[in-house]
């Protein structure tokens, strides 16, 4: 962990990346928590795009009513090419100085760490994060924020399917988020009882899946819900209901749940971890400690170094797949 000793009295917070329920509850925490330690804010709109064409301002304790439980974000989020570009990054902190703000809470994933980082390397900026992600993918920390919330979403979505599925004896494909990572499909498939799970980390080959939804067909069970991680291309389902189509007629449903599992109130969990995190984050700050993801580890709030969130791969839910398919004999 790197340490600074620049006394900040005021701090600059922004919400990047992709968006994620909880957001808002780490906003607040961060902006309540330095307002009680007498220290300003500032909310700095749209990620790495409102630091280059200087869109910020200042925000008071009474700002942060009434938002703890809306999913996105009221800072609005944003992907910024421009600021893979290091004059864009030197207009960052000349804007950085110019509202006299001395240190950063960053609220994003893997990637919007990675422009954190550049901050303080090439700029000394001190700058902390949190993890805002429903990915659950950064290495260091057991949850991000929004990953709760988008598994529940999408496990009451995969019950309604299933009251479908189970009327009409269906095989029903359902796609959830997940690019490189599949914690949310082998979550989902955990929780919803799934007959098979394909996630980018298992090798789960179509056949296998075919032999097993057969061998359940020859056992009874006239339904079943199979789940898959989009992967690197969105609509892969469509793609595996034709190889199971081609190789046993059976006619499998697909639906792709998308967006919606980015949206919506926050659960419980999420509200609490955004909220211990956020506080901890200024806290980290004004004890002179930067350049780290704030993390939850067994329950208790940990530092990780960006380094090592981005860069180490976190451990796969393989051991959840592997128990959904012993429990779906
Ligand atoms: P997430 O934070 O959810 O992973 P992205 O991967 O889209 O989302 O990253 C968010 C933003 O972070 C990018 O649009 C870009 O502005 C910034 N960013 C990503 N990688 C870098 C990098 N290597 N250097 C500087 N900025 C980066």
């Amino acid at each position: 962990m790197a340490q600074f000793t620049k006394l900040i009295k005021r701090i600059g917070v922004y919400t990047s990346g992709g968006d994620a329920p909880g957001m808002n509850a780490c906003v607040r925490a961060v902006v309540r928590t330095a307002r009680a330690r007498g220290i300003e804010v500032w909310g700095i709109e749209k990620g790495y795009t409102g630091l280059i064409e200087n869109l910020m301002r200042p925000l008071e304790a009474r700002d942060m009513a009434n938002i703890i439980q809306r999913g996105g974000t009221i800072l609005k989020t944003g992907r910024s090419t421009d600021f893979l570009k290091i004059e864009n990054r030197k207009k960052s902190v000349e804007n950085l100085n110019l509202n006299q703000i001395d240190g950063l809470v960053c609220i994003g994933g893997d990637g919007s760490f990675r422009g954190a980082m550049a901050l303080w390397n090439e700029f000394q900026i001190p700058i902390v994060g949190t993890p805002g992600t429903i990915d659950n993918d950064l290495f260091g920390t057991d949850l991000t924020i929004g990953f709760d919330t988008a598994v529940n979403t999408a496990l009451d979505a995969i019950d309604k399917i299933r009251d479908t599925a189970d009327s009409h004896d269906r095989l029903f494909i359902v796609e959830v988020m997940g690019r490189n990572s599949g914690h949310i499909a082998a979550y989902v498939g955990l929780a919803c009882g799934a007959e098979e799970v394909f996630t980018p980390e298992i090798n789960t080959t179509v056949e296998k899946a075919v032999e097993k939804i057969l061998q359940a067909q020859k056992k009874g069970k006239r339904s079943s819900i199979v789940i898959a991680a989009e992967g690197q291309k969105p609509g892969r389902a469509y793609d595996l209901a034709e190889a199971i189509r081609k190789k046993t007629g059976l006619d499998a449903k697909v639906c792709i749940l998308g967006h919606i599992q980015r949206g919506g109130s926050p659960t419980a969990t999420d509200r609490i971890i955004a909220s211990r995190m956020g506080s901890a984050a200024l806290d980290h700050l004004l004890a002179g400690s930067c350049d780290h993801m704030v993390g939850i580890d067994k329950n208790e709030i940990v530092q990780v170094p960006f380094e090592i969130a981005t860069q180490r791969e976190k451990k796969s839910s393989i051991d959840f797949v592997k128990l959904s398919n012993l429990l779906a004999i």
